[in-house]
């Protein structure tokens, strides 16, 4: 299975000392992609960047870590979203965003020909942060696209990943999550973002939402109480079975999103897939930051 991972990556600074300040680059569905890349799988990711110094060095740096970048667009004039994570000296982590003018919000604006290059991927893969970046005129032009793309045979796989700072209102978010609900074929949930966005209800409710709205495979992520799915062959419960005193949760999602795909797109059962995505969420979260150490070992011997 061709597969295309849609979505932003931005600077990322955060303050390890006083006022020092550390550069990186981070973002969920780029985190996904080096992730699937590490487990054996071969991605596409599918971006906008600027042509600056710092554009330039992330793509480098995805490229070594094996994530492709033919289909990274390059507006000039521009520059790559940033963020800054200030750490509190109790623990708790407050992100700030300048991210309102980034190339990648552009994308289906200024590179139309995007949609033509995505034809050729079995899948696509995005979240609800690569949504949320989007203009509405341009999730409408997605959408649409998304919606032949279905017609000729196109996978849709979609990681709710709610973020309720990126949005107007929850009523803008909770339209637009349900119009992504009706065009999606395999949905990686996790079970808090329903709940913020839909208020209180089971995993259960969760599920046959997403079924009848034309989901053949829904995985719902619960952290360390395990996961639930469902498809054509039924319902199957998953313990997490290595619950571990994470680091730092940063990218547990994420991580596991790249185990899974990178099973799925060599056509194993979802079973494997699911216990790929354990196993490689469970080392993720025993390091700090959202990219751990290419040492780590990811795949389960
Ligand atoms: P998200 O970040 O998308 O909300 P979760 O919090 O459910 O997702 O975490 C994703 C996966 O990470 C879980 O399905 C589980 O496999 C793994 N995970 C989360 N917390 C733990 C833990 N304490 N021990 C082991 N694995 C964990």
């Amino acid at each position: 299975m061709k597969l295309a991972i849609i979505g932003e990556c931005m600077i990322e600074l955060s303050n390890s000392e006083g006022e020092l300040y550390q550069l990186n680059y981070g973002g969920d569905t780029l985190n996904t992609a080096i992730y699937l890349s590490r487990c054996g799988g071969e991605v596409e990711y599918v971006t906008a960047l600027s042509d600056d110094v710092f554009s330039n060095k992330m793509l480098e740096n995805w490229q070594s870590q094996g994530v492709g970048v033919k289909h990274v667009k390059q507006i000039a004039n521009s520059v790559p979203g940033l963020y800054l994570i200030e750490n509190e000296a109790n623990g708790e982590r407050h992100f700030h965003y300048w991210r309102s003018n980034s190339p990648a919000k552009f994308l289906l604006e200024q590179c139309p020909e995007i949609f033509k290059e995505l034809e050729e991927y079995d899948a696509l893969f995005l979240s609800g942060i690569t949504l949320s970046i989007y203009s509405e005129a341009s999730r409408a032009k997605l959408f649409e696209f998304l919606n032949k793309y279905r017609d000729k045979g196109g996978k849709v796989i979609f990681d709710n990943n709610y973020r309720p700072k990126s949005w107007l209102s929850l009523n803008e978010a909770s339209k637009t999550f349900n119009q992504i609900m009706n065009l999606t074929d395999i949905a990686l949930l996790s079970m808090e973002d329903e709940i913020s966005l839909h208020g209180e209800h089971s995993i259960e409710y969760c599920i046959e939402r997403w079924l009848k709205a034309g989901a053949s495979e829904v995985v719902v992520k619960n952290g360390p109480n395990g996961i639930l799915t469902a498809n054509s062959m039924g319902k199957f419960e998953f313990d997490v079975p290595n619950v571990v005193k994470p680091i730092d949760t940063t990218a547990a999602g994420d991580s596991f999103n790249g185990a899974f795909l990178a099973n799925k797109a060599k056509g194993e059962s979802l079973e494997k897939c699911i216990r790929a995505g354990q196993f490689c969420a469970a080392q993720v979260i025993l390091h700090k930051g959202a990219i751990v150490p290419r040492e780590v070992t990811l795949i389960e011997e």
